[in-house]
């Protein structure tokens, strides 16, 4: 099949990417590179440096391609508390121009990458489909309306649009800004340098930390799946786990004396977080295959970021 991927610089677009082309398939890539990383987009990639929002430049990119994978996005959610404009502009303008564009030249499919994020604060668990959003960043409001724009244009214009909603992922060549780190590269950088891991809050509240192959499993089927079209469907691994916990698993995990400590008025965000996977499995085949365990196991084997040579023993110094 022929591919693009917008975003493709990115920590999950290059995850697809490898995948996609060792599959075989014909991928161009999209990515203005104002946080991804031209290194790690797969060579076989036709890549082209460009923003969401440039109509035309899309037009040529999009001619003859079957499926269009869309992951271009400004990702941070305490980040759109402070620019609500950019963020808007990036992912919910971005969108509509490329839905616009992909009206123009006509696409089979296309599939967003929407985040758990839209649903907010609920009163219950696990996180189903059929729950009202409660969105409670711009971040998570720009993907509701990204959601609904993907599937009311693709509905009136006979395009088959599928919508994931990824919960935490994590997994090797993760970015790890200065500025809001994701959490689990995070702690692993810090883990590794006998450094601090700073929790907000009590450190109680949970999330679904799921694996990068997962995720890339579920965008991969969701290509190819009968019975999607204009579905929402979430993707996590369907566990829960406090970030005190995640934490400690990670100190111990790395043999590290790396201390935990807390910042009490951090921002902790929603207390719970768990995605339910009812339709993920039943209109994807989607099973997570990593636990965390796993899952942090081979981020630190994988990533050279977390490679520090063994500690000094006692005896030796
Ligand atoms: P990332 O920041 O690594 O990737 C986003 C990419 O989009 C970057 O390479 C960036 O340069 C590119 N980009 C930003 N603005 C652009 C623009 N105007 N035009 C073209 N390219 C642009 O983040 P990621 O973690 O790989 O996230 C990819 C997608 O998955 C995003 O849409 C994000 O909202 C979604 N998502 C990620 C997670 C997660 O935990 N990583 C969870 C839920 C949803």
């Amino acid at each position: 099949m022929n591919f693009l991927i917008t975003g493709v610089a990115g920590f999950l677009g290059a995850a697809l990417a490898r995948r996609l082309v060792r599959e075989g398939h014909q991928v161009r890539g999209l990515d203005d590179l104002s946080t991804g990383d031209p290194n790690r987009v797969p060579p076989e990639v036709l890549f082209t440096r460009g923003d969401v929002n440039d109509r035309p430049k899309l037009w040529t990119l999009l001619h003859d391609i079957d499926c269009v994978y869309h992951l271009a996005a400004r990702v941070s959610v305490p980040e759109s508390v402070l620019y609500p404009r950019e963020y808007n502009q990036v992912n919910v303008g971005g969108t509509v121009t490329l839905m616009e564009a992909i009206r123009d030249v006509g696409v089979r499919r296309v599939i967003f990458v929407s985040s758990g994020a839209v649903y907010g604060h609920q009163p219950t668990q696990p996180l189903r489909e059929d729950m009202l959003p409660n969105p409670g960043s711009p971040y998570a409001v720009s993907k509701l309306a990204a959601e609904h724009y993907v599937h009311t244009i693709g509905r009136r214009w006979g395009v088959e649009t599928v919508a994931l909603r990824v919960f935490n992922a994590y997994g090797p060549h993760q970015p790890l800004p200065p500025a809001y780190p994701p959490v689990v590269a995070n702690f692993l950088y810090q883990a590794v340098r006998g450094g601090t891991l700073v929790i907000h809050g009590d450190g109680t509240q949970t999330r679904d930390f799921v694996y990068v192959d997962d995720v890339v499993q579920a965008l991969v089927a969701a290509a190819t799946a009968p019975g999607v079209a204009y579905q929402t469907i979430n993707v996590g691994s369907g566990v829960e786990t406090a970030v005190r916990d995640l934490a400690e698993r990670i100190v111990a995990l790395t043999g590290r004396r790396a201390q935990i400590i807390h910042n009490p008025r951090g921002q902790s965000g929603v207390p719970r977080m768990r995605a339910d996977l009812t339709k993920a499995r039943r209109l994807l085949r989607y099973e997570p295959r990593f636990s965390l365990e796993a899952g942090l196991q081979a981020t630190l084997e994988q990533d050279s970021r977390f490679h520090m040579p063994a500690p000094v023993p006692q005896q030796a110094l």
